[in-house]
């Protein structure tokens, strides 16, 4: 019989492409979203697909489903979207999680729950390895998802303390690729959006913070390991790549692979901007053999040529 697979968030950028590679594995797919932030079109193309069923439903009501294993990836992502609704956002992280793990204790699902780099918060120590606790302010304008992200992973430890859950928490860092929404106000989307506009692009502050950025084929991969791990195996773990770079330098780089006329301008940094992101992949390598072997530039022409037809047929909205 086929593994049924819940995947909460399942028409958002990282939901949609996990449910094709899932389905492409041959798994059950149910893929659960309410549309805030994620997209119809986005699995459009799996609705025929007979393992495939779509539920539209909020991830804070009950669920109620036979599934093996759930990815629990339903929440706004991009700060532009999570700090629109900031009460939403805290509620989806943490009536969320509770409502999953409460299924899992129904059905004895294993739960894979995408967790942040944000949970390390603006970090003094880099890059960042799962030992490190994080430096969080609990009331700035991220702490809706940062908090709601922490307090997730201390549901999904002491469900399994106390229930015996079987529970993989993964920590995933900044991920691009097709299939991201032009509008979506993350740095890669927003600079190629803008690049191809041939309008500013807007780098904040003086652009001297850093990111790694992990291409959606690595991340997936990455996901798909951890999952079939072990139930003694609950992480929390990293998942992204480990190559740096400035936000000026990106800025760059995008003006450059587009060939746009573009000229950077310098905006207001937002309140509580990490400084500096670098995931320590030291446990995932040695575990799962994880190595995001996509580089920046191969991964950009792609998301520049998705986004290139997405903005041909649609003009992005605000949020
Ligand atoms: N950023 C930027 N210009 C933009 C959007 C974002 O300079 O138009 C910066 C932002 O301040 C942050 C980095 O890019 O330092 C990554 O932002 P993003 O919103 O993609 O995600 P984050 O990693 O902050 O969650």
């Amino acid at each position: 019989m086929a593994t049924k697979v819940l995947v909460t968030g399942g028409a958002g950028f990282i939901g949609s492409h996990l449910c094709r590679k899932l389905l492409d594995r041959n798994m059950e797919v149910i893929c659960l979203d309410d549309f805030s932030s994620g997209h119809r079109k986005n699995i459009q193309a799996l609705i025929s697909h007979r393992g495939f069923s779509l539920v539209q439903a909020d991830v804070t009501a009950p669920l109620d489903f036979a599934a093996d294993e759930i990815y629990n990836l339903a929440c706004p992502a991009s700060p532009l979207h999570y700090q629109c609704r900031p009460v939403q956002t805290l509620r989806t992280n943490v009536l969320g999680m509770i409502n999953v793990l409460e299924l899992a204790r129904k059905t004895g699902a294993r739960i894979l729950q995408a967790s942040t780099s944000e949970v390390y918060g603006d970090p003094d120590v880099h890059p960042q390895p799962e030992t490190y606790w994080g430096r969080v302010n609990q009331i700035g304008a991220r702490s809706c998802y940062d908090e709601g992200k922490r307090c997730a992973e201390t549901f999904c430890f002491d469900y399994h303390r106390q229930y015996g859950i079987d529970i993989k928490v993964v920590r995933i860092f900044n991920t691009y690729g097709p299939f991201m929404q032009p509008d979506d106000g993350r740095v890669i989307s927003n600079f190629i959006t803008q690049a191809l506009q041939g309008q500013d692009i807007t780098v904040f502050g003086q652009g001297s913070q850093t990111r790694s950025f992990c291409y959606i084929d690595d991340l997936l991969e990455g996901l798909l390991g951890i999952m079939a791990t072990g139930p003694d195996f609950t992480g929390p773990i990293n998942l992204g790549n480990d190559m740096e770079i400035t936000m000026l330098e990106l800025a760059e780089k995008i003006i450059a692979l587009t060939g746009s006329n573009s000229r950077v301008v310098f905006k207001n940094l937002p309140p509580d901007d990490p400084r500096q992101r670098r995931p320590d992949l030291t446990l995932a390598r040695d575990l799962i053999g994880f190595d995001p072997l996509t580089d920046l530039e191969t991964g950009l022409v792609s998301t520049i040529q998705y986004l290139k037809t997405t903005l041909a047929r649609d003009l992005p909205a605000s949020c």
